[in-house]
């Protein structure tokens, strides 16, 4: 196995990242090249769990602002991540890696269930875990969800694979003098609000002490390279 600081960890993936140049639903090459680079940190010995949204496909909050229930639109958006969570699997067992998906909203004919037990045995046997459905409760998002089972498969860290290569003290899109953060605590993203994640995934990663990587899905070899601790990114821990 390559020299990884971190053995096992969770990466969650925006549903927007799989969109690629589209405005909506997924992009298969764009998942391929998600996968590929899952791929190819897997092929190295890391142990790998996934969490992918869903707001490619549909976010509760925006649906309930048009007039669907909120409970209900909830769980249509964690449905939604169930079909995101499929087409990566497709993409990762074409190209040979060996995967599970467990939806926490039961659903035995398409896949397995949520249990935490058999999804930890899945990742030592080196089987690509992921978690679809979020956490199966309306009102939380799938950020929540990537750390509640970051937590739960005692990951070493969590990664959040965003449009840029890390936080920044303001938009780097707008400001060509933003700059980049190379780390930061816990407590600072809270306190000034970054958005980085939500602020219950953000809590539960200081409470569990699990570090948060926040680096770019777009650089070719950037999962890898940040794994190999080469890559540029932010690390939030305390
Ligand atoms: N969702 C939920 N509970 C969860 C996770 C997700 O109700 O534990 C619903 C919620 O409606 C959310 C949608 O699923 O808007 C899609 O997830 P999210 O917005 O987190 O996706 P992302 O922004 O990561 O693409």
């Amino acid at each position: 196995m390559a020299d990884y600081k971190y053995k096992r960890v969770l990466l969650k993936i925006s549903g927007e990242a799989l969109m690629g140049d589209q405005a909506y639903g997924i992009d298969t090459d764009t998942v391929k090249r998600i996968a590929g680079e899952v791929k190819d940190a897997h092929s190295k010995g890391l142990q790998i769990a996934l969490v992918i949204g869903a707001g490619n496909i549909f976010r509760g909050l925006s649906a309930a602002a048009g007039g669907i229930e909120r409970s209900t639109a909830d769980y249509m958006g964690m449905l939604a991540t169930v079909m995101n969570a499929l087409a990566m699997q497709s993409a990762l067992e074409q190209m040979g890696v060996d995967t599970r998906v467990q939806s926490a909203i039961p659903m035995q004919t398409v896949c397995e269930p949520y249990i935490r037990r058999k999804a930890a045995r899945h990742m030592e046997k080196g089987r690509v875990v992921i978690f679809a459905a979020g956490t199966g409760n309306p009102y939380f998002t799938t950020d929540t969800a990537a750390a509640l089972r970051a937590a739960e498969m005692e990951c070493d860290a969590l990664l959040k694979g965003t449009q840029v290569d890390g936080v920044y003290d303001s938009d780097p899109n707008k400001n060509p003098d933003a700059t980049r953060y190379d780390t930061l605590t816990y407590h600072k993203v809270l306190s000034d609000d970054l958005r980085v994640m939500d602020a219950a995934a953000v809590t539960l990663m200081r409470e569990n002490n699990i570090p948060i990587i926040v680096f770019s899905l777009h650089e070719k070899g950037g999962f890898d390279q940040v794994m190999a601790g080469e890559g540029t990114c932010t690390i939030i821990k305390t």
